[in-house]
């Protein structure tokens, strides 16, 4: 008999699951459900979309005839509501029960809200749909002025497209530099600076006390904790993702933050699996439980939980993520796990080039490079092979560093 196999989630995990479960298995029944309205885009594109810059066709990654052309179910606009692990069914929003032998849960996160008087007036915007970023457009394209709240990856973006859109703004951070557990003040500088040339004013030691709104509920200023008042048409926020564990509770699936996995992308329930963002998965690099937030992360996770719902330990999960912005004239990327560590390194080599590695017990786990990405793959093969680098930090940051410069076992390539 065919298996039949159910994933929640029609992100990039979700879709690469779908695929490669009908590659391995020509025969099973598939079945994915989205509550979105429409199949995978691509998230990573839609600031492009609502900076003006793309049109909305290239976001799209799947028509619904993907689905029907490799005979998997898509079902849209379904929210579950259920999960029975025993009787091995989930429940949708209306009723509809669908029966699976194994399931996986690629259900990502949804942007957090600032718990703050206003929060959810008009004008006032969270970041993760393409829905959202058809509504950030349309609203900041009629906007006289805009403050971003949220000093992360997530927040730059938000800031870039009110650049974009020649739109001024104020960016409030907490502390004095923008992704301050990832980069020292000299390196955001850069960042600061790139901003300030696009019109966008970082405002440090600041944030939201409260936002105040015109007769029409539309936002009209928001209020930091220092009683400075910022006129806002437009406010854009990204403090965070809360993940979407709701329907895991009382399941006995094992969560924290995120959904429970080790490196095969199984849970603590041997029929259910998990991918992407949501996942709190074994990292076997890190030797600890890790979480990523990365496209290239939640595709491959997708994958390797694909193959191993089809055949459990056939494939483990052992990957160096990373995620690059576009913004500036100068190239950024962030590799691995830049915040932890109990140590670091970082030079500065120009107004733009600018280098940190996060390590921990001897070994990279993480870093940030700005302006020159020349040596991330030097980096990513240090990290991916856990090679110990005690003792030679200062060689790691190097201009031209290579991987021949480090002595004793840390040079065999
Ligand atoms: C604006 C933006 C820019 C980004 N830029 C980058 C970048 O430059 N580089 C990078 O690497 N990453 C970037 N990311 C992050 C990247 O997009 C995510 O890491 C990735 O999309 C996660 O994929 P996922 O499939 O795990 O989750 P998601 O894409 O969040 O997909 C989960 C899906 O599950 C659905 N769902 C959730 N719960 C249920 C339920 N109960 N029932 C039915 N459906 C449900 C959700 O609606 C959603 O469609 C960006 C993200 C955003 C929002």
């Amino acid at each position: 008999m065919s298996q039949s196999y159910v994933i929640v989630g029609d992100g990039i995990a979700g879709a690469s699951a779908a695929e490669t479960l009908r590659e391995e298995e020509p025969d099973a029944d598939i079945t994915i459900i989205t509550d979105e309205g429409e199949p995978l885009y691509n998230r990573i594109l839609i600031k492009e979309f609502a900076k003006g810059k793309l049109p909305e066709a290239p976001i799209s990654i799947h028509e619904e005839s993907w689905y029907d052309d490799r005979d998997v179910d898509l079902v849209l606009n379904t929210l579950i509501t259920d999960i029975d692990p025993e009787g091995h069914t989930v429940t949708a929003h209306d009723g509809t029960e669908f029966d699976y032998d194994k399931l996986l849960l690629a259900i990502g996160g949804t942007p957090t809200q600032l718990p703050v008087e206003n929060s959810d007036a008009d004008g006032i915007h969270h970041f993760w749909t393409f829905q959202d970023a058809r509504d950030i457009k349309d609203h900041i394209e009629q906007a006289d002025n805009s403050v971003v709240i949220g000093a992360g990856l997530l927040g730059i973006d938000l800031a870039a497209i009110t650049a974009a859109q020649d739109v001024e703004g104020k960016y409030l951070m907490r502390g004095k530099a923008w992704w301050r557990y990832a980069l020292s003040q000299d390196g955001a500088e850069i960042i600061h600076n790139a901003l300030r040339e696009r019109n966008v004013e970082p405002v440090f030691d600041s944030g939201v006390d409260h936002f105040e709104v015109d007769d029409d509920g539309h936002v009209t200023t928001a209020v930091d904790p220092n009683d400075d008042h910022y006129d806002a048409d437009f406010v854009g926020i990204a403090i965070g993702l809360n993940f979407n564990t709701e329907i895991i509770d009382g399941t006995g699936i094992d969560y924290d933050n995120g959904i429970h996995t080790d490196e095969y992308m199984r849970t603590n329930h041997e029929d259910i699996f998990a991918a992407g963002d949501i996942t709190e998965f074994h990292d076997l690099i890190l030797g600890e439980r890790a979480q990523n937030g990365a496209w290239g992360s939640a595709k491959e996770q997708g994958t390797i939980a694909a193959k191993n719902m089809v055949e459990y330990g056939s494939e483990e999960f052992r990957w160096v993520s990373s995620y690059s912005i576009t913004h500036f004239d100068f190239p950024f990327l962030s590799f691995g796990h830049p915040t932890l560590g109990d140590d670091h390194v970082e030079a500065k080599y120009s107004d733009t080039e600018w280098r940190r590695l996060a390590i921990k017990d001897g070994k990279i786990v993480g870093g940030v490079l700005i302006g020159d990405l020349s040596p991330q793959t030097k980096y990513k093969k240090l990290m991916r092979e856990q090679v110990d680098v005690s003792g030679q930090k200062e060689v790691l940051v190097k201009q031209d560093f290579e991987l021949d410069d480090l002595e004793g076992a840390a040079a065999e390539q």
